[in-house]
């Protein structure tokens, strides 16, 4: 007869308790969601504020687009190809809480480092400096010469055959040991960016964080791939699984897995979202991966 039931009250009325129709997996994600700390690297950046309606990322200092390694998502390489790559010097504001040297290219590469990095202190001495960088060209000696606050190294493979495939870049060897001597200096917080590129390095990115924290690195920041047009093909001949890659679920899972290891931690813009989702939405939420071209959204200062 049309009696309309909750389904609490149906499952009752069956003799089953209703909680545990609720999903085990969901239950554990988002408790693991809510423990997992922000990134040291996002501390400061709007990213973080979901209450604003265009946030954009902490000021940069870019030295060159240019870069040695030619990874097959990087959206640098995209915005080179598009034009789109931003000029040499600061975009940002007075008083950033933060700088990132550099979100396009290798900023190694530069002859200018050293003294970008002097000039960067003197300008802005209550700014935290961020060194982004993918490893391969740092040296004892260079090191010595650098002030950061903070290294970002990018590994997105444990192993020098899929370091190379990744990155079109013999480099593996030099990037571990750039993670040795950032990991032995205590006076600067070290990372290890990681990006998921489940079908690539589902299974490195354990062995990365386990290579990394016996280094002495701090953290690991575990990114999701966006994907960008122009990189669709090269991603599918190394082997991409599309639909995991969008998969929040996949993504959380391989910080899971990160963290027998290391302090791991997520992009912190994406954190903030996915802590305001149920646990059955983290469970089964895609998330938009792709994106045509990069943009820098702050205007250049200097
Ligand atoms: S990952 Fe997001 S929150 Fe973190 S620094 Fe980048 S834009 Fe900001």
């Amino acid at each position: 007869m049309g009696i309309k039931m909750r389904w609490e009250d149906f499952a009752r009325s069956m003799g089953v308790e209703p909680q545990i129709l609720e999903n085990k997996e969901a239950r554990l994600l988002k408790q693991f969601v809510m423990d997992l700390k922000f990134p040291t690297h996002c501390q400061g950046c709007q990213g973080l504020d979901l209450n604003n309606p265009n946030p954009v990322h902490h000021p940069s200092y870019e030295l060159t687009p240019a870069c040695n390694h030619d990874c097959i998502f990087c959206y640098s390489n995209v915005a080179v190809k598009l034009g789109k790559a931003p000029k040499p010097g600061y975009y940002g504001w007075e008083n950033p809480y933060a700088i990132t040297v550099s979100q396009y290219g290798e900023p190694l590469i530069s002859p200018r480092i050293v003294e970008v990095n002097r000039m960067l202190r003197e300008k802005f001495p209550n700014a935290r400096l961020d060194l982004q960088t993918n490893g391969s060209l740092l040296t004892e000696e260079l090191w010595a010469k650098l002030d950061f606050d903070l290294v970002m190294i990018s590994l997105d493979a444990a192993s020098r055959e899929k370091h190379l495939k990744i990155t079109n870049a013999d480099t593996f060897e030099a990037v571990v040991n750039a993670l040795r001597i950032v990991g032995s200096d205590k006076s600067v917080r070290s990372v290890v960016r990681t990006i998921f590129m489940p079908g690539i390095n589902d299974e490195d990115i354990p062995k990365i964080a386990e290579l990394a924290a016996s280094l002495g690195i701090d953290e690991m920041m575990l990114q999701p791939l966006t994907i960008h047009e122009l990189n669709v093909e090269r991603l599918k001949k190394a082997g991409l699984d599309f639909e995991r890659a969008e998969s929040i679920r996949e993504f959380l899972k391989a910080a899971m897995e990160a963290k027998k290891h290391i302090d791991v931690r997520i992009s912190g813009c994406q954190l903030a979202i996915y802590r305001t989702m149920d646990p059955l939405t983290l469970f089964s939420a895609k998330r938009v991966a792709r994106e045509v071209a990069p943009v820098v959204k702050r205007e250049r200062l200097l």
